[in-house]
């Protein structure tokens, strides 16, 4: 797969900065006008380089796997730097950057994934991360407190809600908490076994090994909506105060656990199940009619115990088809059909691949 890289596109000025780092980094890692690069260990920088590259550096929500990659490579520091104006070449790289965004997407499955092989042998899978940026909307009141409608708010049948001003430092600890603990629910989870007709992920050795995928989640907030995949309002209410949330209407409230389920103590989660819509799940359903999206009819949340404990329902349960995600981007990476990546929640090791 090639790419030709250039400032072909119009590039805003408030983009151009950011674009120019990057560029500085290429050159860093070897990128020559009108030549190919010589990848080795800078892949993922490289990998990183690629969004720009297929002209989607404009869909500045995929612009935040493209840095992720970057300062993880190289450091902060390191990557904070501007000048130098961008020089054309030529890429060869295997997987790129998925970029998934547009406003069918706007309540859910809207992220940027890369499928990193670089470091696969006989005992290391691929990893597939899926990263997702928002942008935290801090809702004060004018005064020490006031009133917010909450999702039970409409014209005809308002519902204002007291909240108050958030205490310094809350703010920034609940964010903090929510994307820490809802990554770590979500991160690491899942693995997907690659099929034996794809030897797109075999190692190069004698024997080959046939490598699976491992899907990781990557979840961070952005310090400005305009580049974030989502954009949520959080507010402060008064202590006590039952404030109801939805997809893009938070509460201090929502990283704190909740019984949802009559007669049982099994927990619920709002930021887990919430993260699981934004990653592009929908609700358990029942009878295995899962991931249906804007469904929010009785049965929804799940009718038998298991569906209900789903954390797509009103648990917190993590089960197969909550790898979904991760499974349409992997056909989307290898041209593989998403079903046929087998999910399974513990490691599985690579194993010989049978290639003539
Ligand atoms: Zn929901």
């Amino acid at each position: 797969m090639a790419f030709v890289m250039g400032l072909d596109a119009p590039v805003t000025t408030a983009r151009r900065k950011t674009m120019s780092r990057i560029l500085n980094v290429s050159q860093k890692v070897g990128l020559k006008a009108n030549g190919a690069i010589n990848v080795g260990d800078d892949v993922r920088a490289v990998q990183a380089l690629l969004a720009i590259a297929a002209g989607t550096f404009d869909a500045v929500t995929g612009f935040w796997s493209v840095l992720a990659n970057l300062v993880s490579y190289f450091g902060p520091r390191q990557c904070d730097f501007s000048g130098a104006e961008a020089t054309m070449g030529t890429v060869d790289f295997k997987f790129g950057t998925l970029i998934r965004t547009g406003p069918r997407l706007a309540n859910g499955g809207k992220w940027d994934a890369d499928l990193v092989d670089w470091k696969i042998n006989p005992t290391s899978n691929a990893y597939l991360t899926i990263f997702i940026r928002i942008f935290f909307a801090k809702i004060d009141p004018a005064g020490q407190t006031g009133r917010y409608g909450d999702a039970d708010d409409t014209a005809a049948n308002p519902s204002k809600k007291p909240i108050q001003k958030w205490k310094p430092g809350e703010f920034e600890r609940y964010v903090r908490n929510l994307t820490s603990s809802a990554q770590r629910f979500w991160d690491g989870q899942f693995w997907l076994k690659t099929p034996k007709t794809y030897n797109g992920l075999n190692t190069d050795g004698h024997p080959p090994y046939r490598c699976n995928i491992y899907c990781k989640f990557d979840l961070k907030a952005a310090p400005r909506a305009r580049d974030a995949h989502y954009t949520i309002a959080v507010v402060r209410a008064q202590d006590g105060v039952d404030f109801r949330s939805h997809s893009v209407l938070f509460s201090q409230n929502d990283i704190k656990s909740e019984q949802m389920i009559p007669h049982s103590t099994v927990k619920f989660w709002t930021h887990f199940h919430e993260v699981g819509h934004l990653i592009g799940l929908g609700h358990v359903g029942t009878g295995g009619r899962t991931n249906v999206h804007n469904d929010n009819s009785a049965t929804a949340y799940g009718v038998t115990a298991r569906e209900m404990q789903d954390v797509m329902g009103r648990g917190h349960s993590r089960h197969n088809w909550h790898a979904t995600p991760w499974q349409q981007a992997a056909e989307a990476f290898t041209g593989v059909r998403a079903a046929d990546w087998g999910v399974f929640q513990q490691h599985i090791a690579p194993q010989q691949a049978l290639v003539r």
